[in-house]
C-alpha cells in the first residue's frame, strides 16, 4: 500500500449559526490507523465539527483535508465516496424495513446504485450478479456485527444497542477508510458496548481510522492513543490520554462546564 497522506486534517474550522459561533477556529489532525478521541463538554462544538467535516454543514471558514485533498464544502455523498463517513441515526422510515434491507440500502453504499448504473445494457445476468454481490456483502457485514440472526427483523424492533450496531453496519457498507463516530455507545448496555468496541478494534486492524466523540472518559483513556479536547468551539489541548488527563485547563473545562 502506498501511503496517501493524513486521513484527516482540519484547519481553522469555523461554523456560525446566526449569532452563535459553534466552532471557533478548530485545528487538529487524525493519524493513520489511529483511534482518536474528540472530547469536550456539552456544546463544545464536537457534533458541528463532524457535520462540517462530512458535508452536512458548510463551514463558515476553514479547511478540511482528506488524504491531502481539500474536501471543504463537498456534499455528504461526495465525502462518503472518498471514504470518509460518519454514522447517522436510522431514520424513522427505515424502521419499517428489515435489518438486511437497511444494510443493503445503506447511504453512499449507493453501491447498489452505482452498480446498477455500471451495468452494460444488454449484458445479461449483470444486474443479477451485482445484486447477489451486494446481498452477500450485506450478510457478511451483519455476521461481523452478530446481527445476522436479526436479518428479517424490522429495524424498529431493535434495542437501542442493536440499533447502534446497525448504524455502524450501514456506515461500513460504504467501504470507508475513515469513520467518524458521534457517541456510538449512548444508550448501549455494557455487553453490547464491549462488542462494539471489539468490532472497532477489529476494523482498525484492517486499516481503518476512527475519530470518536465520547463522554465516558475511562473509555477514551483506555481505547484512544490520541485525544483532542474541544471547549467553546476551540481545541483546548491534544495529546496522549495521560497528558490530557493531567491538564488543569481540561479538568476546569469539564467541571466548569
Ligand atoms: P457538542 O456536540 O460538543 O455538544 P454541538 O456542536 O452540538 O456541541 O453544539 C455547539 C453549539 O452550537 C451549541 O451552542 C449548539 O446549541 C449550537 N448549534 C449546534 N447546531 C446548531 C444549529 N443547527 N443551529 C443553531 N445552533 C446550533
Ligand atoms: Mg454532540
Amino acid at each position: 500500500e502506498v501511503p496517501r497522506g493524513l486521513p484527516l486534517r482540519v484547519e481553522g474550522l469555523r461554523k456560525e449559526f446566526g449569532g452563535i459561533t459553534a466552532v471557533d477556529g478548530a485545528s487538529f489532525e487524525v493519524e493513520e490507523g489511529s483511534l482518536t478521541g474528540l472530547i469536550g463538554p456539552n456544546g463544545a462544538g464536537k457534533s458541528t465539527t463532524f457535520n462540517c467535516i462530512t458535508g452536512v454543514h458548510e463551514p463558515t471558514a476553514g479547511d478540511v483535508y482528506f488524504r491531502g485533498e481539500e474536501i471543504t464544502g463537498l456534499q455528504p455523498h461526495e465525502v462518503a465516496q472518498r471514504g470518509l463517513v460518519r454514522t447517522f441515526q436510522i431514520a424513522r422510515e427505515l424502521d419499517e424495513m428489515t435489518v438486511l434491507e437497511n444494510v443493503m440500502l445503506a447511504p453512499g453504499g449507493q453501491k447498489g446504485e452505482s452498480i446498477a448504473r455500471s451495468v452494460v445494457p444488454g449484458l445479461r445476468g449483470g444486474v443479477v450478479d451485482q445484486e447477489r454481490d451486494l446481498r452477500e456483502e450485506a450478510w457478511e457485514t451483519l455476521e461481523f456485527f452478530e446481527l445476522d440472526h436479526l436479518a428479517t427483523e424490522y429495524a424498529g424492533n431493535l434495542s437501542g444497542g442493536q440499533r447502534k450496531l446497525l448504524e455502524l453496519a450501514r456506515a461500513l457498507m460504504t467501504d470507508p477508510d475513515v469513520m467518524l463516530l458521534d457517541e456510538p455507545f449512548a444508550g448501549v448496555n455494557p455487553t453490547l458496548e464491549e462488542k462494539l468496541l471489539d468490532r472497532i478494534h477489529d476494523l482498525r486492524e484492517q486499516g481503518l481510522t476512527f475519530l470518536l466523540v465520547e463522554h465516558d472518559m475511562d473509555l477514551i483513556m483506555e481505547n484512544c492513543e490520541h485525544v483532542v479536547v474541544m471547549h467553546q468551539g476551540r481545541v483546548l489541548d491534544e495529546g496522549p490520554p495521560a497528558q490530557i488527563q493531567d491538564n488543569e485547563e481540561v479538568i476546569e473545562a469539564y467541571l466548569g462546564g
